[in-house]
C-alpha cells in the first residue's frame, strides 16, 4: 500500500475495473428477495447541481447497504429528456438542435456520475426522448384514449405568458408558473386531459397503504384531491329552462337562502344576461375577475364584489324566488360554480349580504338562545337547532344534514353527492420537444388514433422553435399532413406534444426491460421488480410527479399490464443544500459545483461530507470545513492501514473473540458496537450523519489501540476491527474501500461481500473487580468495566456513592489509579 492516499488514482482504477467487471450490473432475476432503490431521474440541464449529488448519494448508500445485506438489488438510472429548456436554448443560441444538446447534456451528466462511483446499472438507462422509449409513451396514451380516461375538450386552462403554453393546475403555484414565475393567464382553447378525476377516491383512499411514506406529502395529496360529502340542489331559473344546480356541504341551512351567487365564468351567465341590455357590463367584470389569481379571489382580505344577473331562481324547498348574482369570490372549479347565500349561517355570505343589504334569515338557533338577525355582528357557523323550517323545525341541525338530503332525494330536487377539488390532468402542450400526441383528424372519420403498429410518430427533425403560442409542429405540413388509418383520405396529425409529467409517469416501470420491443415492459420483470422499495427525491414533487405516477399506476393496474396498486413502498424527500442558509443558484452567486469539489478533493469526501453534514430529510448547510474535515478523515483511515497492511494480510483469519482480555477485549466490543450502531442507523432509519460519526470513532479507537506494544495486541482482532471499518465505510467511501480492501490481502470486490454481523458477546463489556484503598489500606471492592483508562477509572471510582462516603469531610490530596487493578486514595 502506498504511503499517500491518492484519490485520483485510486477512484480512476476502481471505476475503470468495476466497469470492465460489469460489477453494478444486475440480472433480471434472482432466487435472492429483491430490492428496488431508485432515485428521482434527472432533467439532462448539462451539469449536476449538488442538490443531485446528495440525492444520488443517499440512493446509493441504501443501494450498496441492500446488495451487501443479500438483496438483489436493482438500482437504475436515465434521463427526464423532454422539456422547455431544451427547446429554449434551440432558440436562444439559435442551430443547437434540442436533440443534440439534450444528448450531449447527457452524456456530459452520465460522465459525471461515473465519476461519482455511483452503483448504477448503466446497461438499464433509459432517456424519454428516444424513440424506442416515447414509442411506448404515445402507445400508454392509447390505452388511456381506449379506456375513455384520455380526452379533448374546450375549456379555460393556465396559459403561462412566458412559456408560451397552457399548464395543468399543478403547475400553477400562486397564480404563477411553477417552472419559470411568469403570471398565469386563462385562455378557451381545445385541449387534451386525463381523467384522473375518475381515480379520485381511489387515490385518496389509497393514501392509507403509503405507511412509508412523509406524512407532510401525503397531506399535501390528501388536500389537493380535496374530497368533500355534500348534497346538490336544483334551483330552477325564473322565466328560463335553465337549472342552476349548487353544490352544498350545509344542506340543514336550504331554509335560510336569500340570493344565489355564480362564478363570473358560469356557463349560464351569459343566457342570463342575454337581451337585458347589461351585457357589456356584465362582460367587463367576467374579463376583470378573470384574470385575478385564484388565491387572491378566495382570500378573505379580498372585497367581496357581486354584480346582480337581473335573473331569480326559486328555492325548491319554500317556493321563494331570490336574486341571481355573479361574484368574484365564487370559483368555477369548486363544486359547480355557484354558492347559495345564507347570510345567518356563512361568515362569507354575512359580510356580502351587509354590503349588499340582503336579508338576514336565521335557520338555526343556537342552544338556549333566541338570535336577532338585526343583532348579529357575524354568522353564527355552530350547531344547533332549526327553526323557519317548516316541517324540519326543532330538529338538531346534525340530523337535518341527513333529513333534508333524503327528502331533496324523495321530491327530484336535490341528491347526495360526494365533491373533488381534483380536477382532470391537462397534458397537451403547443411546445416541439415532447412526445407526439398519436392522434389523427380526418375530414370524415373525425378523432382517429394511429394505430399502435404505427408507432412511434416520429417528432421531425426540421422544425423552427419560436414560439407563436401554437405548437411549431403545426408549421411543419410533412409532419402534420397524413392519411387517415381508418379511411385512407387526407387528414392532419394533432401537433400538440404531451405534458413531460407523461414521459416521468412510467419509467420505473421501463427500467425492469429497458429493451423490450414487443411491449412497454415484460410483465414477468415487472412484477419481479414492482413496486419500487425505496424511492427518493425532492419535496417538490410531492403533487405533481407522485400524484401522477399513482394515478398511472392505477390505470395500469386495471388494464393488468402490471399487478402493483401503489408504484412506491416507502419515500424519502431529502432536504435542500444550503450555502450560507440560502439555496444554491446562480443568482445569489453561492453555487458550488460538484465538479470542483471532486477534482479538489475526490468523489468519496464530496460523498462523505453530503451523508455526513445532515440527517436525509433535514436541509443541509455546505461548509467548507466540513468538506476539508472528512477529506482529513479518508486520510486518517488511509495512514491507520497503510503501515499494518502487510502484517493484517498474514494475520489468523479469525480472532478467538472469547479468550481475549484486556485492552483486546475492548477493542472487540467497539468493533462489535460499531457495526450494531452503523447498521441499526442505516437500516433502521437512514442516520447517515450518525452511522459515519460511529465509524469515525472506531478509527480513533483503532488508532489508540495501534499505539499499544505489538506484544499487547492481537493481529487478529486488528484485522477484524480494519475489516469492519472498511465494510462499515464502503457504502459511504466505495473507492478508498475497495482500494485498503485489496491492499489488506481480499479477494473479490468489497461492494459484493456480506454485512458484518455484530456479536452479542463481544458486545459485552467484561468487568473486573478492583481495589479501592485510602491512604494505602484496603477499603472497598467495586466491579468496573475492563479496560478503562487511568482517567476513566479514576473518574469511575470518584463517582461510586461508597467512595463519595469515604472521602466525605476530608481533603483529597492525590488519587493514584492502576488500570484494572485498583485506585489509591490519599486523603487528609
Ligand atoms: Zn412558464
Ligand atoms: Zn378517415
Amino acid at each position: 500500500m502506498k504511503e499517500k492516499y491518492d484519490f485520483q488514482e485510486v477512484e480512476k482504477k476502481w471505476q475503470g475495473r468495476w466497469a470492465a467487471e460489469n460489477l453494478y450490473v444486475v440480472p433480471d432475476f434472482s432466487d435472492r428477495p429483491k430490492y428496488y432503490c431508485l432515485e428521482m431521474f434527472p432533467y439532462p440541464s448539462g451539469k449536476l447541481h449538488m442538490g443531485h449529488v446528495r440525492n444520488y448519494s443517499i440512493g446509493d448508500v441504501v443501494a450498496r447497504f441492500k446488495t451487501m445485506e443479500g438483496y438483489h438489488v436493482l438500482h437504475p438510472m436515465g434521463w427526464d429528456a423532454f422539456g422547455l429548456p431544451a427547446e429554449n436554448a434551440a432558440i436562444k443560441h439559435g442551430g443547437i438542435h434540442p436533440a443534440d444538446w439534450t444528448g450531449d447534456n447527457i452524456d456530459n451528466m452520465r460522465e459525471q456520475l461515473k465519476q461519482l462511483g455511483i452503483s448504477y446499472d448503466w446497461n438499464r438507462e433509459v432517456a424519454t426522448c428516444h424513440p424506442e422509449y416515447y414509442r411506448w409513451t404515445q402507445w400508454l396514451f392509447l390505452q388511456l384514449f381506449h379506456q375513455g380516461l384520455a380526452y379533448k375538450k374546450q375549456a379555460a386552462v393556465n396559459w403561462c405568458t412566458d412559456c408560451a403554453t397552457v399548464l395543468a393546475n399543478e403547475q400553477v403555484k400562486d397564480g404563477s408558473c411553477e417552472r419559470c414565475g411568469a403570471p398565469v393567464e386563462k385562455r378557451e382553447l381545445a385541449q387534451w386531459f386525463f381523467k384522473i378525476t375518475d381515480y379520485a377516491e381511489r387515490l385518496l383512499k389509497d393514501i392509507d397503504l403509503l405507511g412509508g411514506w412523509p406524512d407532510k406529502v401525503k397531506i399535501m395529496q390528501e388536500h389537493w384531491i380535496g374530497r368533500s360529502e355534500g348534497t346538490e340542489i336544483d334551483f330552477k331559473v325564473v322565466g328560463h329552462d335553465e337549472v342552476i344546480t349548487v353544490f352544498t356541504t350545509r344542506p340543514d341551512t336550504i331554509f335560510g337562502v336569500t340570493y344565489m351567487v355564480l362564478a363570473p365564468e358560469h356557463p349560464l351567465v351569459e343566457k342570463l344576461v342575454a337581451g337585458t341590455g347589461r351585457e357589456a357590463e356584465i362582460k367587463e367584470f367576467v374579463r376583470n375577475v378573470s384574470n385575478m389569481s385564484e388565491i387572491d379571489r378566495t382570500s378573505n382580505e379580498i372585497e367581496k364584489i357581486g354584480l346582480p344577473t337581473g335573473a331569480y331562481c326559486i328555492n325548491p324547498v319554500n317556493g321563494e324566488k331570490v336574486p341571481v348574482l355573479i361574484g368574484n369570490y365564487v370559483l368555477l372549479e369548486y363544486g359547480t360554480g355557484c354558492v347559495m347565500g345564507v347570510a345567518a349561517h356563512d361568515q362569507r355570505d354575512f359580510e356580502f349580504a351587509k354590503k349588499y343589504d340582503f336579508p338576514i334569515r336565521v335557520v338555526i338557533q343556537p342552544p338556549g338562545e333566541d338570535l336577532d338577525p338585526a343583532a348579529m355582528e357575524g354568522a353564527y357557523e355552530e350547531e344547533g337547532v332549526l327553526v323557519n323550517s317548516e316541517q324540519f323545525d326543532g330538529m338538531p341541525n346534525t340530523e337535518a344534514i341527513k333529513a333534508i338530503t333524503e327528502y331533496l332525494e324523495q321530491k327530484g330536487w336535490g341528491r347526495f353527492r360526494v365533491n373533488f377539488r381534483l380536477r382532470d390532468w391537462l397534458i397537451s402542450r403547443q411546445r416541439y420537444w415532447g412526445a407526439p400526441i398519436p392522434i389523427v383528424y380526418c375530414e370524415r372519420c373525425g378523432t382517429v388514433p394511429v394505430p399502435e403498429s404505427e408507432l412511434p410518430v416520429l417528432l421531425p427533425r426540421e422544425v423552427e422553435f419560436r414560439p407563436t403560442g401554437q405548437s411549431p409542429l403545426a408549421e411543419c405540413p410533412e409532419f402534420v399532413n397524413t392519411v387517415c388509418p381508418a379511411c385512407g383520405g387526407p387528414a392532419k396529425r394533432e401537433t400538440d406534444t404531451m405534458d413531460t409529467f407523461m414521459c416521468s409517469s412510467w419509467y420505473y416501470f421501463r427500467y425492469t426491460s429497458p429493451r423490450e420491443t414487443a411491449g412497454p415492459w415484460d410483465k414477468a420483470k415487472v412484477d419481479r421488480w414492482l413496486p419500487v422499495d425505496q424511492y427518493i427525491g425532492g419535496v417538490e414533487h410531492a403533487i405533481l410527479h407522485l400524484l401522477y405516477s399513482r394515478f398511472f399506476t392505477k390505470v395500469l393496474y386495471d388494464l393488468k399490464l402490471v399487478s402493483v396498486q401503489e408504484p412506491f413502498t416507502n419515500l424519502l424527500t431529502q432536504g435542500m443544500v444550503l450555502k450560507d442558509g440560502t439555496k444554491m443558484s446562480k443568482s445569489k452567486g453561492n453555487v458550488i459545483s460538484p465538479e470542483d469539489i471532486v477534482a479538489r478533493y475526490g468523489a468519496d469526501t464530496a460523498r462523505l461530507f453530503i451523508l455526513f453534514a445532515a440527517p436525509p430529510e433535514r436541509d443541509l448547510e455546505w461548509s467548507d470545513q466540513g468538506v476539508e474535515g472528512c477529506y482529513r478523515f479518508l486520510n486518517r483511515v488511509w495512514r491507520l492501514v497503510a503501515p499494518l497492511a502487510d502484517k493484517i494480510k498474514s494475520a489468523a483469519d479469525d480472532a478467538p473473540r472469547a479468550k481475549q482480555v484486556g485492552a483486546n477485549r475492548e477493542m472487540l466490543r467497539v468493533t462489535h458496537g460499531t457495526i450494531k450502531k452503523v447498521t441499526d442507523d442505516i437500516g433502521a432509519r437512514f442516520n447517515f450523519n450518525t452511522a459515519v460519526s460511529a465509524i469515525m470513532e472506531l478509527v480513533n479507537a483503532l488508532y489508540q489501540y495501534k499505539e499499544l506494544p505489538e506484544t499487547d495486541r492481537d493481529q487478529g482482532v486488528l484485522r477484524e476491527a480494519i475489516d469492519a471499518l472498511l465494510l462499515l465505510l464502503a457504502p459511504f467511501a466505495p473507492h478508498i474501500t475497495e482500494e485498503i480492501w485489496e491492499a489488506t490481502g481480499h479477494t473479490g470486490s468489497i461492494h459484493s461481500q456480506p454485512w458484518p454481523v455484530y456479536d452479542e458477546l463481544a458486545i459485552k463489556e467484561e468487568e473486573i473487580t478492583i481495589v479501592v484503598q485510602t491512604n494505602g489500606k484496603v477499603r472497598e471492592r467495586l466491579l468496573v468495566p475492563a479496560g478503562l483508562s487511568a482517567d476513566a477509572l479514576r473518574e469511575k471510582v470518584l463517582g461510586e456513592p461508597r467512595v463519595q462516603q469515604l472521602i466525605e469531610g476530608k481533603k483529597l490530596v492525590k488519587v493514584i489509579p492502576v488500570p484494572d487493578k485498583l485506585v489509591n486514595i490519599v486523603i487528609k
